[in-house]
Formats: structure tokens, sequence, C-alpha cells
């Protein structure tokens, strides 16, 4: 047993050390503490490292297992091939594409065909999504980006896939809220630039959105080649549904071109769920083969969980099968039948379905007649509703706003009122009186609604004509130009304006 005296003093010893001590350890313990923290925090955040596909690795996706997405397929095929024979282009003085952009809306297939890319191509390839460039530090995304892209140059022949794209490429804030950021997309238009010199390093990349990445990223020697992967056609989606039924035992009277029909509107990654859940429905009932009524069951289960982007009813799909043949009724009649591309019913983005049309020859002007067969053209597709169903529904709203603008810039911009004709009603240049206002407005709604009145009487006497393509439009979804215009030929072509462009007006003798 120690003297009581003795375990004080102890007890002042250790004091005395600790109070000598501690000012020197505090601080190294400090650091060493805020040391481990970082380093923790850093290697918590997931996917640090460029993920590297390599082409035996289990999970390949080869080109057949892409479906319905031909024309984003044969752009990608093409770098392929010059990433495998380089030597064939160069001869012939091409350059390598540096950056392909695949957007579209999600669930359609880019993620998948860029790994389809990853294992047919037999380079390198190095895929890592934007959003890990994301980061709290400042200069850590960039830092990250940096590495990605001399990893790829350390291995070229190479591609490297950034998936999300728009989680850096979004257009830049003004304010100096977003400098990381800022900083990461830097990083990335340095790269994208470097390696316009380095050969054989190919770049893709995902996005939901084209028109929220900012505009630097889309110039010129990035990524100038935009891919856009849409929702499959008809054929597209029964290419997939065979796809994902592929090894799946099914009973003889399932019919996939059925299950084809009543999925417009529904992307890749939806079919595909739908091909689950069916085999799943059939598992449950303990049965060996999957049967049609497993599909009708997966359907309503896949499309009563997209409340946004719900396939169409078929009540839905008369209307809008009505409607695209009023478009191209209306075109035929108005002599601008070539114009015509492709007439779809299926739903692309905001658009439900749509009429792509291209102007016939490039031209820098357009005569008043043009533009209000422009007017008449959008207006064609409500103008059919009305006439074949005595009732107009919201199908038409990007129609009225074509027919509007253009209907402004003839009477604001040009000059093509029926009273302004010789000077432009634009607020720029002086401030507009009340009066002028209420004049434009009345111009451009006279112009509007003859040229819907027009639109009407078109429709009214062609109406068997439009009657046979909305049908065919239900039954294929969607046509070429030369398919259209063959369902069509006994449309009367009741006029041509740009046949009269450019042609003098045979002048009569004054006084007679
Ligand atoms: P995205 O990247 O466009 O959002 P994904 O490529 O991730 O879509 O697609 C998700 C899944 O949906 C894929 O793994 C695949 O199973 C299926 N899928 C999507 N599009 C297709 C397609 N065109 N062909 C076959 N399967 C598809
Ligand atoms: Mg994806
Ligand atoms: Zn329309």
């Amino acid at each position: 047993m120690l003297p009581l005296a003795d375990v004080s003093s102890a007890f002042a010893a250790v004091g005395q050390w600790i109070a000598v001590a501690l000012p020197i350890v505090l601080p190294v313990l400090l650091v060493a503490a805020l040391v481990v923290m970082i380093v923790l925090m850093i290697r918590m955040t997931p996917r640090t490292r460029p993920q590297q596909i390599r082409p035996d690795s289990a999970d390949v996706v080869r080109w057949e297992d892409v479906a319905g997405v031909d024309e984003a397929k044969d752009e990608l095929r093409e770098i392929v091939e010059f990433l495998r024979e380089p030597e064939r282009f160069e001869r012939l003085g091409a350059r390598l594409p540096t950056g392909l952009l695949l957007y579209g809306p999600p669930g359609t297939g880019k993620t998948l065909l860029a790994r389809a890319v990853a294992s047919e191509s037999g380079a390198a390839f190095f895929s890592q999504s934007a959003a890990s460039f994301v980061e709290m530090f400042a200069g850590l995304g960039a830092a990250r980006v940096r590495r990605l892209f001399a990893e790829a140059r350390k291995h070229a022949p190479a591609i490297v896939f950034i998936d999300e794209l728009d989680a850096v490429g979004t257009a830049r804030q003004g304010s100096g809220l977003n400098r990381e950021g800022d900083q990461t997309l830097n990083q990335l238009l340095v790269e994208l630039d470097g390696f316009a010199q380095t050969k054989r390093v190919v770049v893709i990349a995902a996005s939901n959105r084209l028109d929220a990445l900012d505009p630097a990223l889309l110039r010129p020697g990035r990524f100038d080649r935009h891919v856009h992967v849409t929702q499959p056609d008809l054929p597209g989606r029964i290419a997939i549904l065979g796809v994902h039924t592929r090894g799946k035992p099914l009973a003889a009277k399932v019919d996939l071109t059925r299950v084809a029909r009543a999925t417009a509107g529904l992307g890749g990654a939806d079919l595909a769920n739908i091909c689950n859940e069916a085999a799943i429905n059939a598992g449950r009932a303990d049965r060996d083969e999957i049967r049609a009524g497993d599909f009708d069951w997966a359907i309503e289960r896949v499309v009563a969980g997209l409340q946004a982007r719900r396939a169409m009813t078929a009540k839905e799909l008369r209307v809008l099968a009505h409607h695209e043949a009023g478009h191209a009724v209306v075109a035929l009649a108005l002599g601008r039948a070539e114009a015509i591309v492709r007439l779809t019913i299926v739903s692309r983005g905001s658009a439900l379905g749509y009429m792509l049309s291209l102007p016939d020859e490039d031209r820098y002007m357009r005569t008043r007649d043009e533009l209000l067969d422009g007017i008449r053209i959008s207006l064609g597709g409500r103008a059919a509703e009305q006439v074949v169903f005595g009732r107009i529904s919201t199908a038409a709203s990007g129609d009225l706003r074509a027919a509007t603008e253009t209907a402004r810039a003839m009477v604001v911009d040009y000059g093509m009122g029926e009273t302004v004709r010789t000077r432009t009603l634009r607020a720029e240049d002086r401030l507009l009186s009340e009066e002028s206002l209420r004049l434009a407005d009345a111009e451009e709604a006279r112009i509007t609604d003859e040229a819907y009145v027009d639109a009407v009487a078109i429709c009214e006497r062609e109406h068997v004509a439009i009657e046979r393509l909305a049908a065919a439009l239900l039954q294929h979804e969607t046509f070429d130009g030369a398919q259209v215009r063959e369902l069509l030929t006994d449309v009367a072509v009741e006029s041509d304006a740009a046949a009269w462009v450019g042609v003098a007006q045979t002048r009569t003798a004054p006084g007679s």
C-alpha cells in the first residue's frame, strides 16, 4: 500500500506532464483526425474510378441485343469500324469524329447502345457517369475528368463514355453559386479540345435532354454528332419484344405484334419490363410457358404504373391519326406533297404525333402565299378533327403556336397584313401605340382565321382521303413521304405556291 501523500504527488507529476505535453500533442491529434476524415469522405464518394468494360466480361451487350433504334445503331457502327480499321478512312483524309452525343427520353436504350459499342469495337472502353463528377470539394470533379481522359489516352484506341451528361453539362448559371460545376465542365471542354489532336479516341455521351446542355459542349470539334434515340415505332417494338422474349418459353398463341400494338409510345425499358412481368406472372401460376394473358396482365400493370408516359388509348389514337392525316392531306392539296418526309402517330417527346416536312428547296425568302400555305398546313390537323369528329382536341397546341408565330412574323416583320404593307410593327423600333398593337392583333387573327377556314374546306372536300390515311396510320403507325403520297393519289392539288416564285406576271396593257 502506498501512503496517501505518494499517490497525490504521483497525480501531480502526471498533471504536470499533461500540462507540458498538451499544447504540442493536441494540434497534431487534430490534424491527424482531419486527415482521416477527409480520406474517409473521399473514399466514401461513389465510383471514383472510371469503369473499364472488357469484351469478355459476363454481361456483354451485342448489336443484336439492341433493337428498334436502327439509325443510332448505324451511326455507332460506323464509329466502331473507324476504330477497327482507321487506315481505311485515314487514307481518304477522313478524320475520326471526336464526340458523339446520344440524346432522347429515358429508357430508350442509350446506355445499352454504348455498352454494345464497348463489346463490339475491340477498343478499350472507359465508362463513367457524369453524376460522379459532381463533388462537394472544389476541383475534385475536374480532377476526375482529367484522370478519365488520361487513362483513355494511355489505352488508345479507346472510347470514353460519359453517361447522364446533363449532370455536369447543363448551361452555366450566371451566379457564382455553382463554381465547382463550372470547373468540371470547363475541364471537360479542355479535354474534348485536346482530343482533336490525339487520334483514335472517341467520346460518346448520353443525355436525356439536348436543350438543357451548355451550347459550348455542342460546338464543332466537341459533341458535334447528335444522334436522336427515340421511342420505337411498331416494327421497332416488335423487334425489342423479340429480344426480351428470346430464350423465354412462349405459348404458341402469343402474338408479339399484338403486344406491340398495345404499347404505342413505350420505350425499350418499358417493353423489357413487360416481358419480365409476363414471365413472373406465369411463374406465379406455376406454368412452364408464358401465355398471351400474362402479357395482357403485364401491359396493364406496366402501363398503369406510368401515368406520365402512359400508352395512348385506342380512342386517343383515332383522333391523333385523323389529326395527322389532316396535315398530310392539306399539304398535298396545296402542292407540298414532296416536302413530306415522315408521318407518324408515335409520340416523341412532347409531340403526340407529327408530320415531318422539309422545304423542297433551300431558299432565303418566302412569298406571302407560301407562308399562308404553311399556316393552313399547320392548322390542317385541327381542321380534320373538326370535320371528322365535329369536336376539337388539345392535340393541336404545337400547331397553333407555329401558326401564330408565322402570322405574327408576317404582320410584324414583313408587312404582309391586309392594311399594313409598308412598315414593320416591331416594338423595338419605336413604342407602338395602343392602336398599332390592336391593329397587329387584328391582322394576325384575320390571317390565321382565314387559313383555318381554308384548311377546313380542304378537309371537307377530301374527307374520304383523310379517313383512308387515318385508318392506314392506325395500322402501321409510321409512313415515309413516298408511302403517304401513294395513299393520297386521288387528292386534288388546288394550288402550288412554290411554283410561282420568280415567275413574272404577264402585264396587261395600261388602260385596257
Ligand atoms: P437509357 O440509357 O436510354 O435511359 P437504357 O439503355 O438504360 O436506357 O435501357 C434500360 C434497359 O431497357 C436496357 O438495359 C434494356 O434491357 C432495355 N432496352 C432499352 N432500349 C432497348 C432497345 N432499343 N432494345 C432492347 N432493349 C432495350
Ligand atoms: Mg442511361
Ligand atoms: Zn398537328
